[in-house]
């Protein structure tokens, strides 16, 4: 008898976007397939646990009938690409928002496999099967036979929200806006968080802006910087595959030469662009173009009924009304968006029937900006808790925030159960990452609007030691900070930890 084999499937949603229709089909799969929940990914797509073997085919197959995939959800290929999915500046964010869908699209690998094994086409049709040789026109035209070296991920941002943290990216892409029109793109080059603990030649960096692309320019120049990794990443070492540390290997000036020397033609300095933050924005906003979006707290994207909240219950019936489109964040939440102004009443009828807030104005500032990635008990690299572990110690810390008046602000505040960065536990004003089961080394100092790194400040504290120096930090921070300064930048002036510049500088 077999072992019951459990496993995860990651769905791409390009920009996190959703029918109603598309949402009713995740949930009913997590009810049929999985583990009655799912997982809102900090890269806007979704995560389903506990599939069964031999429940994988029909899993697919069902995601499949509501137009999903999970092609590039995983593998050494471009992944969900990101976008900032807050439509209120909705003429800018119209122009800008197709792009995410359009790229994806563009670098998805051209092979069949995929059908051919989860949905069965060519089966008893005489067409190619998985194991028949590749004609040499299905050869992939971009990936060839290796792939990349490692993962590859782009997103977007429109200024001033950072919201999809772009600069985490392989390729962060800046929209540039004029009078409401979109005129092109910054492009930054060579992010990634992920590091091996003990090993310093690996480490997360920011990514670099190179340039300035015209809309027509961009699919070229994306794919181009995508063709450079594939030729030029290292492919002996698995912890070096990134294209951050082919940059660094090769020095930025050399990528960018060879960069205009593969487009053939120049391309101009990047614009300067200014961002506020990269938190969410939670309640209910109007769109310039009249429509209404809410955006709904999700604690660390985990979508379920449990007691004292049936949140899964009540998303599925404001998508049963067919009154709003679903959006997921980067950083774990959803938005409903396009809902007409006689439709709210409808929303809130339901979150009230269920108990629920609506939006998230009761919760701590803590607890609105934090993320934690799966970690304990569904993925197998993770040395120690986080999604389940960091409500309670939020629970803990918010005394401390309440007696020092800090109950409402906004400190992005982030846990990983490994150093892979999944929940960007590096981009945290605090950020922990785990050690072993029960400590975490703790890191301070991101920027609030995610264009700086934080910096190791104390290694393998347990609850307690967490607990003292909480205190001591937010204490310190709430008497001592300037009018309007964010913990990350109170942190690096006060000294605790010195300003991370680049991620070279990163161990230091
Ligand atoms: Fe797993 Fe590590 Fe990613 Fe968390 S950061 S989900 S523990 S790989």
């Amino acid at each position: 008898l077999e072992p019951a084999y459990s496993f995860m499937i990651r769905v791409r949603i390009p920009g996190g976007d959703l029918t109603s229709d598309a949402w009713l089909a995740l949930d009913a799969i997590s009810d049929e397939y999985g583990n009655k929940d799912f997982k809102l990914t900090t890269r806007q797509a979704v995560q389903f646990h506990g599939i069964i073997k031999f429940d994988l085919k029909q899993t697919i197959k069902a995601m499949d009938k509501a137009l999903l995939d999970s092609i590039a959800g995983c593998g050494d290929v471009n992944r969900n690409v990101m976008c900032d999915p807050d439509p209120t500046q909705s003429k800018i964010h119209a122009q800008v928002f197709p792009w995410a869908k359009k790229i994806s699209e563009h670098l998805l690998p051209k092979s069949r496999a995929y059908h051919e094994i989860w949905l069965d086409e060519g089966n008893g049709e005489g067409k190619k099967q998985v194991n028949a040789p590749e004609p040499e026109e299905t050869v992939e035209p971009l990936y060839g036979k290796l792939y990349l070296p490692k993962k590859f991920k782009i997103g977007i941002a429109i200024p001033p929200n950072n919201d999809s943290d772009i600069y985490t990216n392989d390729v962060g892409i800046v929209a540039i806006v004029k009078d409401e029109v979109l005129q092109g793109f910054n492009i930054a080059v060579g992010g990634g968080l992920a590091m091996t603990f003990g090993r310093t030649e690996t480490y997360p960096r920011l990514a670099t802006d190179i340039a300035y692309v015209k809309p027509e320019q961009l699919l070229e120049v994306v794919t181009t910087i995508v063709e450079i990794q594939r030729d030029y990443g290292d492919r002996t070492d698995r912890s070096q595959a990134r294209l951050k540390y082919t940059i660094d290997r090769m020095g930025l000036d050399t990528f960018q030469t060879m960069l205009i020397e593969r487009l053939g033609y120049e391309l101009d300095a990047p614009k300067p662009v200014e961002f506020k933050t990269s938190a969410d924005n939670f309640g209910w906003h109007k769109a310039t173009n009249d429509k209404w979006h809410l955006l709904c707290f999700v604690e660390h994207g985990r979508v379920q009924n449990v007691e004292g909240s049936q949140q899964k219950q009540a998303l599925k019936e404001i998508a049963e009304l067919g009154v709003c489109k679903f959006r997921l964040t980067g950083n774990q939440h959803v938005l409903l968006v396009d809902v007409d102004e006689n439709d709210k009443d409808k929303i809130e009828a339901i979150f009230s029937k269920y108990g629920l807030s609506a939006d998230a104005s009761h919760l701590s500032g803590l607890r609105r900006n934090a993320i934690a990635c799966v970690a304990l008990n569904t993925c197998p690299l993770a040395m120690a808790e986080a999604e389940r572990y960091l409500p309670s110690l939020i629970t803990k810390i918010e005394p401390i925030l309440e007696k020092n008046g800090l109950i409402n602000d906004e400190i992005k505040f982030r846990m990983t159960g490994c150093p892979n960065g999944c929940g960007r536990s590096v981009m945290g004003e605090i950020g922990f990452i785990g050690k072993s089961l029960g400590r975490y080394n703790v890191y301070l100092g991101s920027s609030h609007q995610g264009d700086r790194l934080s910096k190791l400040y104390k290694e393998n504290l347990d609850e307690k030691q967490i607990l003292e120096e909480m205190d001591l930090l937010l204490t310190d921070y709430a008497n001592n900070r300037n009018k309007d300064e964010h913990f990350g930048d109170y942190v690096i002036r006060a000294e605790y930890v010195k300003a991370t510049t680049q991620g070279l500088d990163f161990h230091d």
